[in-house]
């Protein structure tokens, strides 16, 4: 069939059949909270049916991270087991998260053949606990070379087991850690753990200065908002390299964009709301309430934003979620893109990662409250977040760098890669006044004196949002929105938790030793906040971060400014970075190596990736349709007007040949050894390669008739639903 006929076609069906979606629930979904967490082997559901003393010892692991007693794995996996086959599981699989950016499975069958031509059915302690997949097929990052090949998988209690449902059964899923021999880290959720942890030793120590002694636990708190875009199946299958890169490597602009914003907060589709509900219900049954659902700015861009959870619970829920976005999205006859920039000059996708600090009855730190005592505390936390910003900025960004992200980060439309602090109004003030030492005169406010006298009330909701800083204050709460859509943010919440624990830990540090000279304790926190906040308030903009002038103010303001992925990569394991790893036990030094060369790999491949779909597109299916016009069109032009249409296909042809040539050319003078050097090449000579052969073939898609075009258009792919 020609192509014109397939594209055709297949929009005239998608007309015709806008709701081929699956109906899930016959127009009535069924009762959310009667199925809450239903799939989950949660706290509730360890009650009911382990033995009580077995109940005991897991939640006290659970709840100070201790090892795991052995003596109780074989009856927690005889219960599990039980559990997970009444939901028609038939495998279990140790779940992890590698270094590939997604989470990684293999099943097990729960039957074992016995002698005598049976079988049992059969799950043990041992394989509950740990797990030996072949390691040498994850990134490792020299790791392996270094070290043994194998690594092993071990269940992490702190994150429940769950059921993972598909259309002919069930699996039980058991999340885990995944480490070499000698204890390295492999995965995303080892580092994450480990950054906790070091969160928790250092805001303890402020918790027990300010006098607090019944919080005996403290933890970072996420919730993750994800964009994502959905386009119809069958005009996704029609561009290969869509479905090669995750994003649209040509496409000329389409008269309509979003330039109208009738799109944001717009009503749903039905049919994306078919795919919502069925997802939602699929995420509630493993206890991952989604808690608000709508259109993004973008056509067919969208948003979802689950109840934050502690972030290691929180960052594996982010990836269920990433995970059933793609697959209900294909049940409803939809291809979901969770890529940074899948369409040029079109808004991209972020994920927010909010982000705060939470003790273990209740408290969130970064909450104003309404005590002196409270509030001084307050001030304490968020100073400290404050300095974290100002003093690693750069490592917050290398924490979201990436070729996808790049496309996004600076864009005019997401935040730049420049990372400052937006504090709102009201808080704003209060940190001016106190950056003038024992703060005095203000339009609004009372002089503040931490400890002493009460804050001004500082609203939760307050209306004064700025969409375009990198990191907000947000009420109770930061919110950092560099994170990239596709990304895991386990990585970015990683380099939060250990900086802000590198704050925490020279604040207490400074706090101990005033108290210890005699200074009275307000007066100590008074002192240490205004100075800290003086250091660093640099770091805090309130402007349009969009804005040129704010690259050149910034610039003078000594904020670094680290554009794209290659000025990242060389932060992951410099020896200063190294430093603030190993003292906050965050990462070892060969885990910082191995990490380097595992990104720097990841940027190069991925453009390598694109470049070699771009010469397939553009060299099989955009020349030979260009050259088939050409025929139309040289026989057919009569008039001086009708040849100068003619020349510009010719020019345009033309151009798409070299340029063709100079990108394989390119491709083959790759130069080999240090990987940096190679990801600069990459950064520096094939993407702008690339973005030229895009602006050819873009001409050419507004030139060639669109009866022979073989690719459907931004139009097709963003408004047929
Ligand atoms: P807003 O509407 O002000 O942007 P929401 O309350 O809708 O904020 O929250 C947006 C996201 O922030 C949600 O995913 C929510 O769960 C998360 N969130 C709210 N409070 C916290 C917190 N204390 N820690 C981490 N994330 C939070
Ligand atoms: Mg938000």
């Amino acid at each position: 069939m020609s192509t014109i006929n397939v594209r055709r076609k297949t929009l005239v069906s998608i007309a015709a059949d806008p709701n081929s979606s699956a109906v899930s629930f016959a127009g009535k979904t069924p009762d959310l909270s009667a199925v809450y967490g239903t799939n989950c082997f949660n706290e509730s559901i360890q009650r009911e049916r382990l033995p009580e003393k077995v109940f005991e010892s897991l939640q006290e692991t659970i709840r100070s991270s201790k090892q795991l007693d052995a003596g109780i794995a074989e009856t927690v996996a005889k219960v599990m087991l039980d559990w997970a086959i009444e939901r028609g599981a038939t495998h279990f699989t140790h779940w992890f998260q590698p270094m590939t950016g997604s989470t990684a499975e293999k099943h097990d069958c729960f039957v074992t053949p016995v002698n005598g031509g049976k079988s049992v059915t059969r799950f043990s302690g041992s394989e509950l606990i740990r797990g030996e997949p072949d390691a040498s097929s994850f990134p490792s990052g020299g790791l392996r070379a270094t070290f043994e090949a194998r690594g092993y998988t071990a269940w992490d209690p702190s994150s429940p087991a769950f059921i993972l449902r598909h259309k002919n059964g069930s699996t039980l899923v058991i999340p885990t850690i995944f480490v070499s021999w000698t204890g390295e880290a492999l995965d995303m959720r080892t580092p994450l753990l480990r950054s906790m942890s070091a969160l928790e030793k250092h805001a303890l120590r402020v918790l027990k200065l300010f006098g607090n002694k019944d919080s005996k636990r403290v933890f970072s708190t996420v919730g993750a908002e994800q964009e994502y875009f959905l386009i119809d199946r069958r005009l996704a299958a029609l561009r290969p390299d869509l479905l090669v890169t995750g994003r649209t490597l040509f496409g000329a602009k389409p008269p309509k964009g979003q330039e109208l914003e009738d799109n944001y907060f717009g009503s749903i589709p039905e049919r994306v709301l078919g795919f919502m509900t069925e997802l939602e219900y699929e995420l509630v049954l493993l206890g991952i309430p989604v808690r608000t659902r709508h259109n993004e700015v973008a056509p067919a861009q969208f948003e979802l934003a689950p109840f934050f959870e502690p972030a290691n619970l929180a960052s594996d829920h982010q990836m269920i979620i990433m995970q059933l976005l793609r697959t209900i999205a294909t049940r409803h006859g939809f291809h979901c893109l969770l890529h940074e920039k899948p369409f040029a000059g079109i808004n991209g996708s972020g994920k927010h990662n909010n982000w705060s600090i939470m003790t273990d009855d209740g408290e969130n730190l970064l909450d104003p409250g309404d005590t002196p005592h409270v509030n001084a505390q307050f001030l304490f936390f968020a100073t400290a977040v404050l300095r974290a910003v100002h003093l690693h900025g750069d490592l917050l960004r290398m924490g979201v760098s990436g070729a996808s992200n790049d496309h996004r980060l600076g864009a005019n439309e997401a935040p730049p890669a420049i990372m400052s602090i937006f504090l709102g109004g009201a808080l704003e003030d209060v940190f001016k006044q106190l950056a003038q030492g024992s703060a005095t005169s203000s339009k609004k406010l009372l002089p503040i004196e931490i400890g002493v006298s009460n804050l001004p009330p500082i609203s939760r909701h307050s209306a004064d949002r700025n969409r375009t800083s990198p990191f907000a204050f947000t009420g109770n709460k930061f919110e950092f929105r560099a994170v990239g859509s596709s990304q895991n943010v386990a990585r970015s919440t990683t380099i939060l938790n250990m900086i802000v624990a590198e704050s925490l830990d020279y604040m207490a540090d400074r706090l101990e030793s005033a108290i210890k000279g005699g200074k009275e304790f307000n007066t100590a926190v008074h002192e240490l906040v205004s100075e800290t906040i003086r250091q660093h308030e640099a770091v805090i903009y309130s402007g349009n971060c969009y804005s040129e002038e704010w690259k050149a103010e910034a610039k003078k303001r000594g904020l670094p400014n680290l554009i794209t992925t290659v000025d990242c990569l060389p932060l992951i394991n410099d020896p200063k970075s190294i430093a603030l790893y190993e003292k906050y036990n965050v990462f070892s030094k060969s885990e910082a190596d191995s990490r380097h060369e595992i990104y720097s790999e990841n940027y190069i491949k991925t453009i390598h990736i694109e470049a070699e779909s771009a010469l397939e597109v553009a060299g099989t299916m955009i020349l030979p349709a260009a050259l088939n016009y050409k025929k139309t069109l040289r026989t057919a032009a009569t008039t001086p007007a009708q040849e100068v249409l003619l020349t510009d296909l010719n020019n345009a042809i033309d151009t798409l040949i070299e340029q063709v040539r100079k990108l394989k050319k390119e491709l083959t003078e790759t130069p080999e050894g240090e990987v940096l050097k190679t990801a600069t090449y990459y950064c520096k000579s094939i993407l702008p390669t690339l973005q030229s052969l895009r602006a050819t073939v873009d001409t050419l898609e507004e030139l060639v008739d669109d009866d022979l075009w073989p690719l459907p258009t931004y139009t097709e792919l963003l408004f047929s639903r």
